[in-house]
C-alpha cells in the first residue's frame, strides 16, 4: 500500500522538516503488523514527493490472536496488504506523529501555513463509492480525482471493485491534512483491524478537532469510526454537539461549503467573480468595499486589478476574515500592499463610520443571510448612510434550484439562508430601494440561463443618480 505527499511550496524540500524525515534517507520504521517505509521519490525546490509504503503481513495478523478463535482462510487471503485502511492511520500516526500534531522545530512557521498539498492513495476501499468519497473531502475544500478500479482486467465481467486510484488536492496546513487522513480513511473502508473501545472516541475527538464538529457528514463519520457502535457513538456526537455551541462560526463556514459544493459543477462561484470584476472594472471605481467578504475570493480578484487603490473586505465572523487572512497571505504583504487592503470585521445592519466614501460597494451572496425584518436596516445602513456610487448585489434565483440534482425539493442552497427569492421577487425588492433611495437598477443573470427558470445567480446593478 502506498501513499504519497507532494507538495509545490517553495521550497518543496521544506517537506522534509516538516515530516521530519529527511529527503536523501530510506527509512524502515517496524510494526506489530508488519513494515512502513517513507523515502522521497523527487526532493527539488519546485516539488517534493515523501512516500509511505506500508507493507501489511497477513500472518502477523493471525499471530496474536487467540488459538480457540477459529481461523478462516480469509484471515490468511484477504485485501488487508493492499490496500489504505485502519493500518495506514496507524503508520501515519507512528511515521509522523510530530507532523501530525502540528509540531516543527526547523521550520515551526511553515507548520502554521496552508502550503498547496496533493495526496495520493494508490488503493483506497470507499464504501459507499465516490459519491461518498466526495462527500467526506469535498466539505474540507479537497479536489478530488477517483479512479475506480476494476476487480480484475482480465475479467471485465466481474465489474467495479471498491477500490479507487484517489488523488486530494488541497491548500491546507500538513498538520490537518494528516488527521483528516487518519480519521477519513478507515471511514471509508468501514473496517477497523482493532477492536473499538472508549478511548477511541478520544482519538476521534482529538484528531478531529477543529473540522469534525462543522463536518456535513459528522454523525456518519463518528458512526463508521466507531464501528457503529451507538453507545460510543452517541457519546462522541454528544461532546460534538457541545463544541458546536461554542464555535457557530465554524458551523456557518462548513455550511458555505456545502453550498459550494452544490455549486461547484457550473463553477458558479468563478462567473459570478468574473461579472462582479466586470461591472467594478468599467464603472472605474478605485475605493471599493467587499460587505461581507467571507473567505476573501472577490478580495483576490480586487488586488489584482491595479486600478482599485483601496479595498476593504467587512465580514460579521471573525474567523471567516481569519482564513481570508490567510489566503491573501497578508502576513507576506509589504507596508504599501498592507495600506491597499483593510479587514474589517463589522454587521452590514450596524452603521459603521469606517464605511463611508466609498465608491462601489460589492454585497455578494450576502443579504439571504439577513433576516427579513433587518432587510430594511441594511438597506438604510448601504444606501442612506454608506451611499456608494454604485452597489452591486447578487442573490440566488429560487426558481433555479430544481435544476441541483443534489438538492432535495423545497431546500435551501445553504441551512443559513434566511429567504431565497425568485426573479420576480428580487427585482421588485431592488426596484424599490432603488426608487426610496434615489439610485437607477439594472439587472444581469449569472451562470447558464435556463429558459424555463432562468440563471442560478441574479445580480443588481445600483447607479447613484445625481
Ligand atoms: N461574499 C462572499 C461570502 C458569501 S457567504 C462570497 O461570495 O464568497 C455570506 C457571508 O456574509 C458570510 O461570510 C457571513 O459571515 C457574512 N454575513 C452574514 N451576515 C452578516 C452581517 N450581518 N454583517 C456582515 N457579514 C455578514
Amino acid at each position: 500500500m502506498l501513499l504519497t505527499i507532494s507538495t509545490t511550496h517553495n521550497p518543496a524540500t521544506d517537506l522534509g522538516y516538516l515530516l521530519h524525515k529527511h529527503p536523501d534517507r530510506y527509512q524502515c520504521f517496524p510494526m506489530t503488523f508488519g513494515e512502513a517505509s517513507v523515502f522521497y521519490t523527487e526532493a527539488n525546490a519546485d516539488k517534493c514527493t515523501a512516500a509511505l509504503l506500508l507493507d501489511v503481513n497477513p500472518i502477523d495478523l493471525v499471530r496474536g490472536k487467540s488459538k480457540s478463535s477459529e481461523r478462516s482462510l480469509e484471515q490468511y487471503v484477504n485485501d488487508r496488504p493492499y490496500v489504505a485502511s485502519s493500518f495506514l492511520s496507524v503508520a501515519i500516526a507512528k511515521v509522523f506523529s510530530t507532523a501530525l500534531s502540528g509540531r516543527c522545530k526547523d521550520r515551526p512557521e511553515i507548520a502554521e501555513k496552508a502550503i498547496p498539498l496533493t495526496v495520493y492513495l494508490s488503493v483506497l476501499p470507499c464504501r459507499g463509492g465516490e459519491k461518498f468519497l466526495r462527500k467526506m473531502f469535498e466539505p474540507l475544500g479537497y479536489q478530488v480525482t477517483a479512479t475506480p478500479l476494476v476487480l480484475d482486467e482480465k475479467f471485465p465481467d466481474w465489474g467495479a471493485s471498491p477500490y479507487f486510484a484517489v488523488e486530494l488536492q488541497n491548500t491546507i496546513k500538513l498538520a490537518d491534512l494528516l488527521s483528516h487522513l487518519y480519521v477519513l480513511i478507515p471511514v471509508l473502508d468501514d473496517d477497523k483491524h482493532y477492536w473499538v473501545g472508549d478511548e477511541e472516541i478520544e482519538k476521534l475527538m482529538r484528531h478531529g478537532e477543529g473540522w469534525l464538529n462543522a463536518h456535513p457528514a459528522r454523525e456518519q463519520i463518528a458512526n463508521r469510526y466507531l464501528k457503529r457502535q451507538r453507545r460510543l457513538t452517541k457519546i462522541a456526537i454528544a461532546q460534538l454537539v457541545e463544541e458546536d455551541n461554542l464555535d457557530p462560526d465554524a458551523i456557518e463556514l462548513s455550511h458555505q461549503q456545502e453550498e459550494e459544493v452544490l455549486e461547484r459543477r457550473i463553477s458558479l462561484n468563478e462567473q459570478r467573480l468574473a461579472s462582479v470584476m466586470e461591472v467594478l472594472k468599467s464603472s472605474g471605481a478605485k475605493r471599493v468595499v467587499d460587505l461581507g467578504c467571507g473567505e476573501g475570493k472577490l478580495l483576490q480578484f480586487l488586488l489584482k486589478e491595479s486600478s482599485i487603490e483601496q479595498i476593504t473586505g467587512v465580514d460579521v465572523s471573525y474567523r471567516a476574515l481569519e482564513i481570508a487572512g490567510e489566503r491573501l497571505q497578508v502576513d507576506r504583504f509589504s507596508t504599501a500592499q498592507q495600506s491597499r487592503l483593510q479587514l474589517m470585521q463589522s454587521s452590514l445592519i450596524y452603521r459603521d463610520s469606517r464605511l463611508t466614501g466609498f465608491e462601489a460597494a460589492a454585497v455578494i451572496e450576502v443579504i439571504e443571510h439577513l433576516d427579513l425584518e433587518r432587510l430594511a436596516v441594511f438597506e438604510r445602513n448601504l444606501f442612506e448612510f454608506m451611499r456608494p456610487q454604485r452597489a452591486i448585489v447578487t442573490t440566488p434565483n429560487v426558481e433555479y434550484n430544481v435544476r441541483f440534482e443534489n438538492l432535495p425539493a423545497g431546500k435551501f442552497r445553504h441551512r443559513d439562508h434566511r429567504f431565497e427569492w425568485t426573479r420576480k421577487e428580487f427585482q421588485t425588492w431592488a426596484n424599490g430601494v432603488a426608487e426610496r433611495f434615489g439610485y437607477g437598477v439594472e439587472f444581469r443573470s449569472i451562470g447558464t440561463e435556463d429558459l424555463a427558470v432562468g440563471s442560478p445567480t441574479q445580480m443588481a446593478i445600483f447607479t447613484q443618480q445625481l
